[in-house]
């Protein structure tokens, strides 16, 4: 039988032996520091988006005041022939060149317009869905 004493010496060779055996190293936490966290994979950049072509609004036909959105917002190519009765919110001078969705350039006799994707508005005609342009 082993003394007290003698058992104690021994518990640091025992806890190596157990170690060992079980495949893994005494830690020696004085010398070397934690391993660092594995790091996160970089997701993959997105691909880049291509720019949109350049789309010729010169080409676009005119608006048919008969198209039926069109003729639902009672657009017409000259605005002297708004039907005030219908539009009684229509004022003088009113018309698609000085009108917010319209984009064509100054002095053109007609440009696209952001409701009408695809046709040319006349620049002096007008619809119910006129939103005067802020200078
Ligand atoms: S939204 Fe403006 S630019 Fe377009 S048709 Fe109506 S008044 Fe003209």
């Amino acid at each position: 039988m082993k003394s007290r004493r003698e058992i104690i010496q021994l518990m640091p060779f025992a806890a190596a032996a157990v170690l060992a055996a079980c495949g893994g190293k005494p830690a020696d936490t004085a010398s070397s520091p934690a391993p660092a966290p594995a790091a996160e994979p970089t997701p993959p950049a997105p691909a880049p988006v291509p720019p949109e072509p350049a789309v010729d609004t010169s080409t676009f036909p005119m608006l048919d005041e008969a198209d039926p959105v069109a003729a639902a917002l009672g657009y017409v190519a000259d605005s002297a022939r708004v039907d005030t009765g219908k539009f009684p919110n229509f004022v003088a001078g009113s018309q698609c060149a000085n009108c917010n969705l319209y984009s064509g350039a100054a002095g053109e006799a007609a440009g696209p317009c952001s409701l009408f994707t695809g046709k040319k508005v006349s620049a002096t005609g007008w619809c119910g869905s006129y939103v005067k342009k802020i200078a």
